[in-house]
């Protein structure tokens, strides 16, 4: 047997053991905090909020876990259960160029996938999200977001595959740098597109128009540099019942997105407080630090697939026969998050970082009590546990725990009340 092979499986076995202890620690932790609730949050959420909160982060867990021995089982078969060297062979055996067998192998491979994950989407959406009254999804509009999803994989997937390929294919021993430069603009292409042309194709957006808070956005906005025609609200009540705010894209994409489902439920001072958070992500350069960070871990991943892509034991030891450029490609971007598992709590890190940042922006700038009242709404209607295993919470949660991030918050208000600057 491969050395590999081993290396592989020992990799796989041990992010997969360390998220199932890490999810049962999850559980036993919820269950164990969900007869009260915490001291912080009585007066704002109920006995019974609370309880549906841990019920459902318990089922929600439970289904993840599912979903993790699922997902490993498959990964072997299409490895050394020899799944990815049939679909090879097959392939290879219609007698197409080098470049189109491996464009059609690639997303042949990623359409067999996404029809394997299907039942657990149906799942998640019709019995979990439903049984808690989350779902709005109707099956039309699942069955033509699937249509429009796979319809947007083929149109932008093959283009950005057959050009990977056709670099790898006549660029030499550095194919791996230029594929990372195209990447790369595709990335920014794709970051700056992605509000104002894709998704649209999924959900209304238009204008938050709040009369009671006009004039204060638009003093916020003016002092924090952002163009005021960045601010929507999105239809997220046409799927799900979660209510959120984000900030996404960059340059004249640039925008803040309120769910319907989240302005419905916040007094007017609490969308300025939220509204005042995600100014903060766009003020500190979030988005450009993260890009800056995804930038760098490719490159590495990229550099390393350079060296890789010429090494046999790499394909014998994933259970393929014939090395390719596209399996090169597909065993790469299939493998290294079982390898990439154990940098999880970093990137969670650098997350919640930039959350608490958001969060003291938000403080100096807007009501921090308006955020803390909004952010408590947030948990409850989202029925999002207040009481995480805090373990579990470091690996997984790109959000500080409710409680360590409301206390945060509170402190920055009493510095700003007896006068110190941070
Ligand atoms: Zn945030």
């Amino acid at each position: 047997m491969e050395t590999f092979t081993i290396l592989f499986v020992a990799a796989l076995t041990a992010s997969a053991l360390v998220q199932l202890w890490l999810a049962r620690r999850q559980q036993v932790y919820v269950s164990a905090h969900r007869r009260q609730v915490p001291d912080a949050f009585s007066e704002r959420v109920g006995l019974e909020e609370h309880h549906k909160a841990a019920d459902y982060t318990v089922v929600k867990t439970r289904f993840g876990m599912i979903q993790l021995i699922y997902g490993s089982a498959l990964l072997l078969a299409w490895t050394l259960g020899g799944g990815l060297e049939w679909l090879d062979q097959l392939w290879r055996s219609f007698g197409f160029g080098p470049l189109s067998s491996g464009v059609g192998f690639m997303l042949c491979a990623m359409l067999i996938m996404g029809l394997l994950e299907l039942p657990f989407d149906l799942y998640h959406t019709f019995v979990i999200e439903e049984r808690f009254g989350f779902n709005r999804t109707t099956p039309g509009v699942f069955v033509t977001d699937l249509v429009k999803q796979t319809l947007l994989m083929v149109a932008i997937g093959a283009p950005m595959l057959a050009v990977a390929l056709w670099i790898m294919g006549v660029s030499g021993g550095l194919w791996w740098l230029y594929v990372w430069l195209v990447w790369m603009v595709f990335t920014l292409v794709m970051f700056w597109a992605y509000p104002a042309v894709i998704a649209p194709l999924f959900n209304k957006f238009s204008p938050l128009e709040n009369e009671a808070l006009k004039a204060r956005i638009q003093a916020l906005l003016d002092k924090c540099g952002f163009r005021s025609k960045g601010i929507f609200v999105m239809d997220g009540s046409k799927r799900s019942g979660h209510g959120n705010a984000y900030f996404t894209g960059f340059g004249r994409n640039k925008r803040i997105v309120f769910f319907d489902t989240l302005v419905d439920g916040l007094e007017p001072e609490e969308i300025e407080a939220v509204l005042a958070h995600e100014l903060g992500h766009f003020k500190l350069k979030h988005v450009q630090k993260r890009l800056l960070t995804t930038a760098g871990l490719s490159l590495a991943g990229l550099a390393l697939l350079g060296w890789l892509a010429g090494q046999t034991w790499f394909y014998n030891g994933l259970g393929v026969s014939m090395p390719s450029d596209y399996m090169a490609l597909m065993l790469f971007m299939m493998t290294a998050p079982v390898f990439t598992f154990f940098l999880h709590p970093l990137m969670a890190r650098l997350s919640r970082k930039h959350e608490f940042e958001a969060d003291a922006y938000a403080v100096a700038q807007s009501g921090g009590h308006d955020l803390v009242t909004a952010l408590v709404k947030m948990y409850r209607e989202n029925a999002s546990t207040l009481t995480p295993d805090p373990l579990y919470s470091a690996f997984h949660d790109s959000h500080p725990p409710a409680a360590v991030r409301i206390s945060h918050i509170s402190g920055r208000l009493r510095e700003a009340s007896a006068g110190v600057t941070p």
